[in-house]
């Protein structure tokens, strides 16, 4: 078994990031500025919070951090969301999900500017990775795209992993993950399966895959038997489980496997905030050339 060290790939981009925030920084006299809501007292998104304050702190990016209430109502959110657009500090906006009592986000996130739409989820961002064509593409047009799905391909890419020709399972088909994560495998040229609960012979399309993304939420669900000899393994899960952090794989089950995998901690989760630090200097660029 070979581990991606989402850890180690994502702490060099951090570096990289950093050094690109300096040198504007010395240019301009200006920094880019991230936005982030938490509404509630949700433990696992205040943790979450937390770290992307202190990741943008590390490389330079200025946070505006709000906190609302638990019972604050959707058009209050939006409210606010409203103001952060019209800030000149704020380069990007995120609304840390889910938000409480089962509340959809939706119509939140539909109030973000998609310019400052640094988690990709407005509908403008997500038709515009949709209608990409390629990688290329993705990259020359500065396009805002969801932070793990980003994150996962980086991985790929800085751990010298083709996706050129290659079958990809992607289980899961959220907005957040499964279909952001599958569109971008296709950019890069894969050919993808994108499998749910209602998926038959999954085992089967996964043992015939050379690239797995498993993005569902059950704790340890994918084992050896729906693995091939050389495959690569991309665990999105996380799963909070009275033993501790686990991801979707059985990480014990494959672990004398010939393959590449990531691991859950120190994975694909850092490799997101990483990707949330790009995507604000991204932001900030984009405003930058607009100018
Ligand atoms: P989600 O919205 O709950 O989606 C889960 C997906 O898994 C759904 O599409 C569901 O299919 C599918 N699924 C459920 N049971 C299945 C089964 N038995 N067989 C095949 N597919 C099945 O979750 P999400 O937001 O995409 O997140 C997925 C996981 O990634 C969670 O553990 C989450 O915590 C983690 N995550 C990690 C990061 C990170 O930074 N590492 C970021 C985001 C999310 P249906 O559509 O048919 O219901």
């Amino acid at each position: 078994m070979n581990l991606i060290d989402g850890k180690k790939i994502s702490y060099e981009k951090r570096i990289e990031i950093e050094k690109r925030i300096e040198k504007i920084k010395q240019q301009t006299s200006k920094v880019p500025g991230l936005a982030t809501i938490l509404v509630g007292n949700n433990p696992a998104s205040q943790v979450y919070i937390k770290s992307k304050i202190k990741a943008c702190k590390d490389v330079g990016i200025k946070s505006f951090h709000h906190t609302l209430h638990e019972n604050t109502s959707i058009e209050n959110i939006s409210a606010l969301i409203k103001d952060l657009n019209n800030n000149q500090e704020v380069d990007g906006i995120l609304l840390q999900l889910p938000l409480p009592n089962n509340q959809d986000a939706q119509d939140c996130i539909n109030a973000i500017n998609p310019l400052k739409d640094v988690d990709g989820l407005h509908p403008f961002n997500a038709g515009l990775l949709n209608l990409s064509k390629s990688w290329d593409e993705i990259i020359e047009k500065n396009i805002l795209v969801s932070c793990t799905p980003l994150g996962v391909i980086h991985m790929l890419q800085m751990s010298n992993i083709s996706i050129t020709g290659k079958t990809a399972v992607v289980i899961g088909r959220s907005n957040l993950v499964g279909k952001p994560v599958s569109m971008l495998l296709l950019a890069n040229n894969a050919t993808i399966i994108m499998a749910h609960s209602k998926t038959n012979n999954l085992k089967n399309l996964c043992k015939n895959a050379d690239i797995i993304v498993a993005a569902i939420g059950k704790p340890k669900f994918v084992n050896k038997d729906f693995i091939k000899d050389g495959a690569v393994v991309i665990d999105v899960g996380i799963n909070r489980t009275p033993d501790g952090l686990c991801g979707d794989v059985d990480f014990d089950s494959v672990k004398d496997m010939n393959i590449n995998i990531t691991p859950v901690p120190g994975g694909v989760g850092p490799m997101t905030i990483t990707m949330l630090l790009e995507n604000t200097l991204k932001a900030f660029n984009n405003k930058i050339n607009r100018n």
